[in-house]
């Protein structure tokens, strides 16, 4: 099985999947999906990555919205 390849939406590196966390947005919310599992489009980006995500806007153009996204929880849990 090849192993799938992701694209950070920050830095824009293909990196193998497991490297990346996935992102989904659920309504305004951008939300970590650990598992992999959540419903909705999803994103990939390195965990140390998110400060570059938030200051490039990247999570807008990943998620292809000119709205504002709550990224709070996603930063919380990034934190932790
Ligand atoms: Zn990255």
């Amino acid at each position: 099985m090849p192993i799938p390849i992701r694209s950070c939406i920050a830095c824009r590196k293909r990196e193998n999947f497991s490297e990346l966390l996935r992102i989904v947005r659920i309504g305004n919310q951008v939300l970590p999906d650990e598992d992999r599992e959540k419903f909705g489009r999803g994103a990939w980006l390195h965990r140390t990555c998110f400060d570059v995500a938030k200051d490039r806007r990247s999570f807008q153009r990943a998620f292809r919205t000119d709205e504002n996204l709550s990224i709070d929880l996603l930063e919380k849990y990034l934190e932790n």
